[in-house]
Parts: C-alpha cells; sequence; structure tokens
C-alpha cells in the first residue's frame, strides 16, 4: 500500500512526490534530518529531535519553513494517516532547489520532506537478547559530526564493511579513541561505571544519549563521560548503544572477541528498561 508523505506543505501519496533535481540535498549533501521513533502511536523524544533540527539548521545558516508546532502536527499527521503503531518518522530539510554552486544561494526556499516506515514490534527485537556484533573502524568523516547532516556515505561504508565481516555494526576510531557507531551513541561499562564518550563536534549529541543519561544518573548510577579506547572497549564488563531507532542496544563481541561474559550485559538491559518505560510515558 501506498504511503502517504510530506513534501513542501502537501500530504501526498509516494508516487507523487516530487523533488527537483537541483535540490542542493540530492546535489551537495546540503540538508539535515531528524529520525523519531513511534511507538504505540506517539512519537518518542519530539523535543529533544526538534531542539537537535534547529541547532543543526542554524549551525548552516539554514531556515526552518516549519514552525516547531507545525513540524509536530505534520509528525502526527503522518503517524495517523499511514496507520503507524511502531515505526519511525524521517525529516529531511534541505536549503532548497537552486542552480549548481558552492556559495549557498540567496532566496531560495528550503525543501521539506517527512516519511513514516512502519516497524512493527520496533521495541521487541530479538537483537536485544542476542546482542550486537560490531567491528572497529577508523573513523573517516568530516570534522562536525555535531550537525545531523544527510551526508552519510562514510557510515554507510562503515555499515557495509561490518556486514562484510559478519557483524553488525562498527565502532569507529580516531587518534586512538572510539567515537561512535555508524548510526549511534558507544558506551561501555567497567567495575559498574558507564562511560561514554563526551560531547563535542566529533559525535552526533544523541538525543538518546541525553535521555538515558538523564535516567542513569536518577538511578544512582555513576556515568563518566569521557573518550575512551578500543582496549578499554574490549577489557569491558559491557558494551551497547544507543539510538532513536534501537533504543539500548546490548554489544556483546567487539573485532571477533567477546565483550565481559558475551552475554548481553545487566546494565544495558536495565537501562533499556527504564528508557523504554519512560519514553512511552512521556510520548506525544
Ligand atoms: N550518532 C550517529 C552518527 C547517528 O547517526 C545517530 C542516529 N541518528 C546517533 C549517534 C544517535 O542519535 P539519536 O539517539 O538522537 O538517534
Amino acid at each position: 500500500m501506498s504511503r502517504t508523505v510530506y513534501v513542501n506543505g502537501e500530504y501526498l501519496p509516494e508516487e507523487d512526490a516530487k523533488i527537483s533535481v537541483f535540490d542542493r540535498g540530492f546535489l551537495f549533501a546540503d540538508g539535515v534530518y531528524e529520525v523519531t521513533s513511534v511507538l504505540g502511536g506517539k512519537l518518542i523524544d519530539f523535543a529533544g529531535h526538534a531542539t537537535r533540527l534547529e541547532r543543526s539548521l542554524s549551525e548552516l545558516e539554514m531556515a526552518s519553513p516549519v514552525t516547531s508546532d507545525e513540524l509536530l502536527e505534520i509528525h502526527r499527521q503522518l503517524v495517523e494517516r499511514n496507520g503507524i503503531e511502531d515505526g519511525l518518522v524521517y525529516l529531511q530539510i534541505t536549503r532548497g532547489a537552486a542552480d549548481r554552486d558552492f556559495a549557498y544561494p540567496e532566496g531560495v526556499a528550503p525543501s521539506i520532506v517527512l516519511f513514516t516506515q512502519s516497524k512493527p514490534g520496533l521495541a521487541d527485537s530479538p537483537k536485544v537478547q542476542e546482542g550486537m556484533k560490531v567491528i572497529s573502524i577508523e573513523d573517516q568523516r568530516w570534522g562536525r559530526r555535531d550537525i545531523k547532516t544527510v551526508q552519510l556515505l562514510y557510515p554507510s561504508m562503515g555499515k557495509m564493511a561490518a556486514k562484510k565481516a559478519g557483524a553488525d555494526d562498527a565502532w569507529m576510531i580516531e587518534d586512538g579513541f572510539i567515537t561512535e557507531g555508524t548510526s549511534n551513541n558507544a558506551y561501555i561499562v567497567k567495575g559498574g561505571t558507564i562511560i561514554t564518550r563526551h560531547l563535542g563536534n566529533e559525535i552526533l549529541h544523541g538525543i538518546t544519549r541525553a535521555a538515558v543519561l538523564r535516567f542513569a544518573r536518577e538511578s544512582q548510577m555513576q556515568v563518566e563521560e569521557r573518550a575512551f579506547t578500543l582496549d578499554e572497549a574490549k577489557d569491558a564488563d559491557e558494551a551497547f548503544i544507543t539510538s532513536a531507532s534501537t533504543f539500548v542496544m546490548p554489544v556483546v563481541d567487539i573485532d571477533g572477541a567477546p565483550v565481559g561474559s558475551g552475554r548481553p550485559g545487566p546494565v544495558a538491559l536495565r537501562l533499556r528498561e527504564i528508557y523504554l518505560e519512560e519514553s512511552r510515558q512521556a510520548a506525544v
């Protein structure tokens, strides 16, 4: 069945939705995006995603074509029109369509596109019991990873390298320290302390990361926001990732060696439980 998508002010069947070949998202990856999860027909962490979107846009001197209230309404409309119970809403805003020129064009309206992906049982992935396997790769992305741009080719290459190695994802390494996963933030647990890289331009400021660290601290868990090495990760008691679409997911294998017991760890599983419970309650 064809989905209803949103393009520049209109709700359209997906086959009728069109974007210009001159769109700078297409020509320059000159655009930003957000992915918001839907559980039980409601949006998880919407306010966090809307705030980060504003920041990404402002770092690129791009104006939002919609207000935050309008954005929420569009998300809700798409969830309803497409009957999404569990799934995702993808949002992309680009600088718009203009003659090809490296300089930003003036007076051009930004393009906005939203669509849904239905993922029944999104919060019940069997991977939670199994745990993920990751490989390590060099981080060869650009230097402004704090801006959520649609320039995702290197993460895509990393994901393919992981697939070819029989793993689920890749953790990226820069100057000896792990930055993050291809589409998630990376954590280890050692002696009961949760360790995850501090915020900066080197990683995306995960919305799930912020919520999970808040819940961890509220539950009196020890949290250290600092860079950690691959050796530290391999020697950790547990490892896990967070992202809007995977929530909290245990990592049980790094470069073919088991992490801790080689089974999903109690800290990751507990954090997943708390995160899902709290965010379902706060969903809008
Ligand atoms: N890092 C990267 C590189 C990502 O692509 C993502 C997912 N968009 C994350 C971290 C996790 O961010 P969030 O929790 O906001 O989904």
